[in-house]
């Protein structure tokens, strides 16, 4: 160890170097901005580290190389954050396997910002842990730790700092090179069911969460970083108690050193929030004052505590207007706010505020009648079991023929396949089996990119809709080009919106209004993007498309490929195909490499379905003995 005179957004920086971390990603705010370049300027072999295009591609590109086990750090401010919530959402819900810390800097005043949003909200909202360093070597310690929780718990975490922590500077320990972790990633592990998001599995998931927050509280409560510290001398028999977290904690830690040692409670994790450990702090007190920056949090939970627990604390704060509700705290105003609170309490001004409300009666009790009525019904037989349906792509679907050609293209080699929100989504069925990841809409391409960076050895697939091309995965394709990904993107054009009901976007040369307008080209986007190698072609000519991805995938850098064949909803079918009995030899691998729900067996032969049959012709483009024929060029 040694120390060093950094700046906390450097200890940052060096505190998730010394954690191995493997990949930081971010998109450049204040103030959060140095962690990145810190990381870029020290960083240690096979540490990658990249500017995304924005935070939802750097969130994805996270992601991706989380699920290979590495360890990732995500950098944005608080509004970024609003840029980077739709992965982040989705990604709770899948959860990472090597640790993943997304530092999100706050910005009390505002000082550089639009708002004061507060990510200890966020960290509610979204589910996840939340870290809240109050000093640089702090900072420095706990993201390592946070790096620790992330994996143990199998779930991305926050980490919080606020402008003073990011910007101010102390001479803090930190580790010598020689005593840095060196993390190995495992590599990705292909797993639709954990890695593909289904509503099932987020049924299943959001249960799982809520039963580890439960969890974590607990284990948060014995976590050393939250702490009482008693009070001493002439505060011995105040009962009064002051709760605080982040820069607030190091302020009024100053103030005690004048003002006395009132008992005092430093929330390090504000979520989920240590709940035993805050009921250890409220005993025996009567009143507790709560400092902190941008949302009452700790006020809040510590009222509902004491309701939860029906325990005599006054509790106040911004909510009582004990604090100002707004802008960034000082050393001097939260000893002013202290002075205050010890000297001459307000509690006239608290009961104004309803914080000595009678208590009700006890939750439930009103509703005993109702469950009375509702135990005095007879008990209904249980419904019989649904047959089980499972969703599949649609007969003749031009996504089957896409998907099945990337895979007779690429097999045999090293791949993923990272899906996206649509109804290709459905490709992760079986045979097709071609989904491997899905988290949110246009996320393919940054979770390709991520897998990338960790797997070099790994051919990396995105697949997108021609409407979510446009909706989200645009930027996507800049931050695979801007920062050379070797990747391959296939669009699949069916010309609709089809998952949703077949509404127009951009690319379809109409509008909601039913104006025409010009039809906005992907091949000729992609083209001004930079993309290279873009190459269109249509699914439905197995072979062609089979060279196609072969072609395209050897070239370096991001590429493209375009599958272009309409959605078997918006044009007419062709006369279905007819299957001959003499002919087909029973070997069944119509069905089994396709899974068309037109084709079925009978009596070991297969037949066609024509009721369902589009003659899309995929059938008899594979079919060994071409016992399947007709349709429209019979
Ligand atoms: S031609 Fe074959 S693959 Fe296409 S819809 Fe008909 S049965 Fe299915
Ligand atoms: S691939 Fe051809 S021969 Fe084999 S089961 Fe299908 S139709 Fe019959």
């Amino acid at each position: 160890m040694h120390r060093e005179f950094l700046m906390g957004n450097e200890a940052i920086a060096l505190g998730a170097i010394a954690a191995g971390v493997n990949l930081i990603t971010g998109y450049p705010g204040t103030p959060s901005t140095e962690v990145l370049e810190t990381v870029a300027k020290n960083r240690q072999e096979n540490q990658y580290v990249e500017w995304s295009v924005n935070e939802k591609a750097a969130m994805e590109v996270a992601a991706g190389a989380a699920y290979c086990g590495a360890r990732v750090m995500v950098t944005m401010k608080q509004v970024g954050l609003n840029v980077a919530s739709d992965p982040l959402m989705s990604l709770e819900y899948i959860g990472v396997k090597g640790g993943m810390v997304i530092l999100v800097a706050d910005d009390p005043g505002p000082i550089s910002s639009q708002t004061e949003q507060d990510t200890r909200r966020f960290s509610a909202f979204s589910k996840l842990p939340c870290f809240d360093p109050s000093s640089a070597q702090e900072a420095y310690e706990m993201v390592q730790e946070a790096f620790a929780y992330s994996e143990e718990y199998g779930t991305p975490v926050f980490f919080r700092p606020t402008t003073r922590v990011c910007h101010g500077y102390a001479s803090i320990l930190v580790k010598d090179v020689e005593e840095y972790s060196l993390h190995k990633a495992e590599g990705f592990v292909k797993d639709s069911k954990r890695w593909v998001i289904f509503p099932r599995l987020s049924y299943q998931n959001h249960r799982k969460i809520e039963e580890r927050n439960e969890r974590l509280s607990e284990v948060f409560s014995e976590y050393e970083r939250n702490r009482i510290y008693p009070e001493e001398g002439e505060n011995a028999g105040t009962r009064k108690g002051i709760a605080t977290g982040g820069i607030s904690f190091t302020y009024a830690m100053e103030a005690r050193d004048s003002l006395g040692a009132v008992r005092l409670f430093k929330v390090t994790t504000p979520h989920p929030f240590p709940e035993k450990r805050a009921l250890e702090f409220l005993e025996g007190l009567d009143e507790v004052l709560c400092l902190e920056e941008l949302d009452p949090v700790i006020e809040r939970e510590l009222t509902y505590l004491c309701g939860k627990y029906h325990l005599p604390v006054k509790i106040y704060g911004k909510l009582s207007h004990h604090v100002r509700n707004a802008g960034e705290n000082t050393r001097d105003s939260v000893a002013e706010d202290i002075r205050k609170f010890l000297g001459e309490p307000d509690n006239d001004s608290a009961r104004h505020m309803g914080i000595e409300q009678e208590r009700e009666a006890p939750c439930g009790t009103a509703d005993k009648g109702q469950s009375a009525a509702l135990a005095g019904e007879a008990e209904l037989p249980a419904p019989p079991a649904l047959p089980v349906r499972p969703p599949v792509l649609c007969a003749g679907c031009p996504h089957r023929a896409s998907f099945y050609a990337v895979k007779k293209a690429m097999k045999g080699k090293k791949t993923i396949f990272c899906g996206d929100i649509g109804c290709y989504t459905l490709g992760n069925a079986m045979p097709m089996d071609m989904v491997d990841t899905c988290l949110c809409m246009g996320a393919g391409l940054g979770i390709a990119q991520g897998v990338g960076r960790i797997e070099p050895d790994t051919s990396c697939f995105a697949f997108v809709g021609d409407s979510t091309f446009f909706a989200s995965a645009i930027t996507g394709v800049v931050n695979a080009v801007y920062n050379q990904a070797r990747m391959t993107l296939v669009v699949l054009d069916n010309s609709t919106t089809a998952m949703t009901g077949h509404q127009p976007h951009p690319g379809t040369g109409q509008t909601m209004m039913g104006e025409v307008v010009s039809k906005i080209n992907i091949e000729a986007v992609l083209r001004g993007i930079g993309v290279q190698v873009v190459e269109t072609v249509n699914p439905l000519d197995h072979e062609a498309a089979v060279e196609c991805v072969k072609r395209v995938e050897s070239e370096p850098g991001a590429k493209a490929i375009i599958f272009k064949s309409p959605c078997i909803a918006v044009v007419k079918a062709s006369n279905a195909l007819k299957a001959s009995e003499d002919r087909c030899i029973g070997c069944k691998k119509c069905v089994r490499e396709l899974g068309c729900p037109a084709l079925v067996i009978k009596d070991g032969k297969v037949r066609i379905d024509d009721s369902l049959c589009t003659g899309c012709t995929l059938c008899s483009q594979i079919c060994p003995t071409g016992a399947i024929g007709g349709g429209k060029n019979e």
